[in-house]
């Protein structure tokens, strides 16, 4: 049994976007959140729904001096019968337990959550888009609360729960991305907290992305922080290379965050009998594999995008373009299957949805 959420249903509704128009990620929220708090001797109490708008919080609390925080993504998705559906939503609060873990936050029981999401999508069901490829992006979030100015773990957090309705990634279909291989900063070292979805980790992120957008490339794609010779991840994406027929991505060592979907794209590809190799991929070897025509495809995974084809790499002089800058084979199939069963276009044989 669960404790129960209560429920106070907003009496002045937001306005939903337009059908039709254009839906930017992340700047339309629904009528309502889930909120809870931790109290220390406690734990987590008084679960609740509320109409969204802002909180109060004391300047001092410890989230904005020390970045005790960390998230979540996933997202929801309506079906034809108009039923709805989530991927793998168990992943997402397994994965963020471990992130607490990590920032010395108490636990909060993943089934609960999952019971959570679904009562608060539930309520905003009107809010998930219908069209073609559309979604509702779901944002939980832990912060620390005490206020306090010491350097120590915080002993009140909140966990919320925001929905957002989010358009299609590839309105025009879908087009390979320019990626730029980063030398200078890295984003994570083994020990450090790569491994966790904390807000910090993208903070320290930004200065790289911005290097990179200057230079008209879309994205970073980050190397080990020890050599500078590993390949890690790209942005918010797990980074695949299909090398002479072989799907290969970087092992997960600490500084790489498991991405929900790099894990479905392991267990898809070797359900239909592919090689996969989870290992360390220096740039050295994609460059010299792209050089040599061996270097078939390259795509990132991760819940936004599902698959983002990587058409052009750059490290230092090199430029490389890969698969004539299209989408490839396998990246195409993991895309539609992925898509097919979280849109109920495809039957679920591998167990990945939860119904709301
Ligand atoms: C969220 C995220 C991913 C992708 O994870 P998914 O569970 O597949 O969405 C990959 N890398 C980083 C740094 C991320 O924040």
């Amino acid at each position: 049994m669960f404790p129960s959420i209560k429920i106070t249903k907003t009496t002045s509704p937001r306005s939903k976007p337009v059908p039709g128009q254009a839906l930017p990620f992340g700047k339309h929220f629904t009528d309502h959140m889930f909120v809870m708090d931790y109290v220390e001797g406690q734990g987590w109490i008084n679960p609740r729904i509320e109409p969204y708008g802002p909180i109060s919080i004391e300047p001092t609390a410890m989230v904005f001096h020390y970045g005790q925080a960390v998230f979540e993504g996933l997202k929801a998705y309506r079906c034809s019968d108009g039923s709805v559906n989530l991927f793998r939503p168990e992943l997402n609060y397994e994965r963020l337990n471990e992130s607490d873990n990590r920032l010395v936050i108490p636990h909060i029981d993943p089934d609960f959550c999952v019971h959570a999401t679904k009562t608060l999508v539930d309520l905003d069901k009107d809010w998930i888009p219908t069209g073609e490829c559309e979604s509702l992006y779901i944002r939980p979030f832990v912060f620390a609360t005490d206020p306090y100015l010491g350097v120590r773990p915080s002993s009140t957090y909140k966990f919320m729960i925001l929905l957002s309705p989010s358009g299609a990634y590839y309105p025009q279909g879908i087009n390979p991305i320019k990626i730029y291989v980063e030398e200078t900063y890295v984003r994570a070292v083994r020990g450090g907290t790569g491994y966790t979805k904390c807000a910090g980790n993208y903070a320290a992120s930004l200065i790289a992305q911005h290097k990179a957008h200057e230079s008209g490339y879309v994205q970073v794609l980050w190397l080990d922080g020890i050599e500078q010779k590993y390949i890690e991840e790209v942005g918010s994406m797990n980074m695949f290379f299909v090398i002479d027929g072989v799907l290969v991505t970087p092992a997960l060592n600490g500084s790489i965050l498991p991405g929900i979907t790099r894990r479905t794209c392991i267990e898809l590809a070797k359900s239909l009998g592919m090689e996969v190799q989870e290992r360390q991929v220096s740039i050295d070897e994609i460059i010299a594999a792209g050089r040599d025509n061996r270097l078939t495809e390259a795509f990132g995974t991760g819940t936004a995008a599902v698959i983002s084809p990587v058409g052009e790499l750059k490290y230092k002089d090199d430029v490389i373009i890969i698969n004539n800058n299209l989408i490839g084979p396998v990246a195409k199939m993991v895309y539609d299957t992925i898509t097919g069963v979280q849109s109920g276009k495809l039957e679920d044989q591998y167990g990945w949805v939860t119904k709301v």
